[in-house]
């Protein structure tokens, strides 16, 4: 349904519409507050016109961008296809990793969200490899493992999952040209890697600290083998 600017400068839309805030990450409706006043718009008669909505849920801005189909003499419309100016950022518990890997995971998932594809795989493959420096030598073929089992149980494409093992794990010096959607992949096997490997691993460790708290120094606490839990990093 298309949007109209109307010469009185009301902004004119069926149902407001619902994307992913990149603020508050809620599923929220669009709800307008500005739009370029009909006068500027049939001035310039440029080929898009930015649009100022706010996120139902948290109230920040949302900055738009639909292109102009036409301009007439009581209206402006505008195409209803709306363009996120701002993307979303991907969300991670940053809080539960190393400093140095933190701040390339962060990179990481912002070339992916930025849509830079290929930078992206870059700094999947760099951020990895500075995890494992840290964890050992047996780290690696057991994240090889966890990633291709993940990528098992969601069905993925051959192709797709021998680009995505290629990209983290490989001995090359530069990581394969990757599509979006091997992209799209990719960033889920990764988040999912270093959840599994970090933050799952400190949550399960934190519970069982509290449980050893609990049963007190004189009682029978079943044995934790402490080793098998560094094993999970
Ligand atoms: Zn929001």
């Amino acid at each position: 349904m298309a949007i109209y600017v109307n010469k009185n400068n009301g902004f004119e839309q069926g149902e407001p519409p619902t994307r992913v805030c990149p603020h508050c990450g809620t599923h929220a409706q669009l709800i307008p507050v500005a739009s370029p006043s009909f006068e500027v718009l049939t001035q310039t008669q440029p080929k898009h016109a930015g649009l100022l909505f706010r996120c139902a849920a948290c109230n920040e801005p949302r900055f738009l961008r639909a292109a102009v189909r036409a301009i007439g003499a009581e209206r402006v419309e505008l195409a209803p296809n709306l363009v996120e100016v701002e993307r979303a950022r991907e969300r991670f518990q940053y809080a539960y990793l190393p400093d140095t890997v933190e701040q390339l995971l962060r990179e990481t998932l912002d070339c992916y969200s930025l849509g830079a594809h290929n930078a992206f795989a870059t700094m999947c493959r760099r951020t990895t490899r500075t995890a494992l420096r840290t964890l050992g030598g047996a780290a690696k073929s057991r994240w090889q493992d966890t990633v291709l089992e993940v990528l098992r149980v969601c069905e993925v494409d051959a192709v797709t999952t021998s680009t995505v093992d290629a990209v983290l794990f490989a001995d090359d010096d530069e990581p394969p040209t990757i599509t979006p959607d091997e992209a799209a992949v990719l960033v889920e096997a990764l988040k999912d890697l270093f959840y599994q490997s970090y933050v799952r691993t400190a949550k399960l460790r934190a519970a069982m600290r509290v449980r050893r708290f609990f049963a007190g120094e004189n009682a029978t606490v079943t044995s934790i083998d402490r080793e098998s839990w560094r094993e999970l990093a």
